[in-house]
């Protein structure tokens, strides 16, 4: 039996790794069929401690990566199907091979929310997508609609302009959530029109994206509007199907941790970064919470 399995690989579960590896604990990560988690999907990442220029986000995790190797971390690139618990700890498959561990620590990060329209299911890949930075690329001299009205919709309708000749970015409310700086970004930029009070209730389009149906929040009002490309910016699910029914969530469906520390309701598991993060959601304290994570198993194989 291992001492610990760390499951996914974004900043907290590589950071983990490297604190579990130099207190050798020889820790072995599932990096699943996507490693690296949402930085793989950014481009320049620009707040993270240590890189005064910025660092491109595939950049950072394929450094954390190798850093973690480096200490002897073992890691397996695979999905983990099922984890359970088992006499004196937890036995977790992937591809039909079992392991068995004292601790797990889980950093299985979040996933972009869908606007749930059945033409955005049927339209995804073909105008509609929730990647600006992977596939605003496709929208040159095009014009889109990016939905949302936190950072992430300021950061990726900026982005969106580079290639899109119009960028419309509407949200359901009168005002943003997102932070000052990023709003006087997108308010300074000639490409970007707001729309507020907006929802996108339908895409239409047989095979592409052609338009939108909207509905004015105060008014009622119906319209449509043409369209090339749909992109939703509108926040994130916790990956929490491995342990649903297993340890505690909170009320917005986040692994439930105790205050201060990585634990959850179950001995020996622990949880770090996004899969318990609906607050900060931030690169470094995902990283800061998997050191947590790392350091609080250590503690507890210890003892
Ligand atoms: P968020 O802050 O949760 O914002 C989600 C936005 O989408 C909200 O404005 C919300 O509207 C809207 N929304 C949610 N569901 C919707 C639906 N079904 N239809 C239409 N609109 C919907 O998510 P986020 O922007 O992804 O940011 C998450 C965290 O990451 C934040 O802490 C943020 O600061 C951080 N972040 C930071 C940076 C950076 O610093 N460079 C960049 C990106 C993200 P309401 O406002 O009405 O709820």
């Amino acid at each position: 039996m291992r001492d610990v399995i760390i499951i996914g690989s974004g900043p907290a579960g590589w950071t983990a790794a490297i604190y579990a590896a130099r207190a050798d604990l020889k820790p072995l990560v599932f990096e699943g069929h996507e490693p690296g988690g949402q930085l793989m999907t950014t481009t320049e990442v620009e707040n993270f401690p240590g890189f005064e220029h910025g660092i491109q986000g595939p950049d950072l995790m394929q450094v954390m990566r190798k850093q973690a190797a480096r200490f002897g971390t073992e890691i397996i690139s695979n999905m983990v199907d099922s984890l359970k618990q088992i006499d004196g700890g937890f036995e977790v498959v992937s591809k039909g091979e079992a392991y068995q561990a004292k601790t797990v620590i889980l950093s299985t990060g979040a996933t972009a929310r869908r606007l749930g329209l059945d033409n955005e299911k049927r339209l995804y890949g073909h105008g509609v997508s929730a990647c600006a930075t992977c596939d605003g690329f496709f929208f040159k001299g095009k014009n889109v609609i990016i939905v949302g009205g936190g950072d992430s919709a300021m950061e990726e309708s900026s982005f969106l302009t580079r290639f899109a000749d119009r960028v419309y970015l509407m949200h359901r409310r009168g005002e943003f959530r997102a932070s000052k700086i990023m709003q006087e970004r997108v308010r300074n930029n000639q490409k970007i029109e707001i729309v507020l009070n907006t929802e996108v209730t339908d895409i239409l389009g047989a095979d592409h994206v052609e338009g939108v149906v909207l509905k004015d929040t105060v008014s009622g009002e119906i319209r449509e509007m043409k369209i090339d490309g749909v992109f939703a910016a509108i926040g994130h699910e916790p990956n929490v199907a491995l342990v649903k029914g297993l340890i505690d969530l909170d009320e917005k469906g986040y692994v439930k941790t105790v205050p201060g520390t990585s634990k959850t309701n179950i001995e020996g598991l622990f949880a770090c970064g996004d899969v318990q993060d609906s607050r900060y959601r931030q690169a470094v304290t995902a990283a800061g919470s998997g050191c947590m994570a790392a350091l609080d198993a250590e503690k507890f194989l210890s003892h």
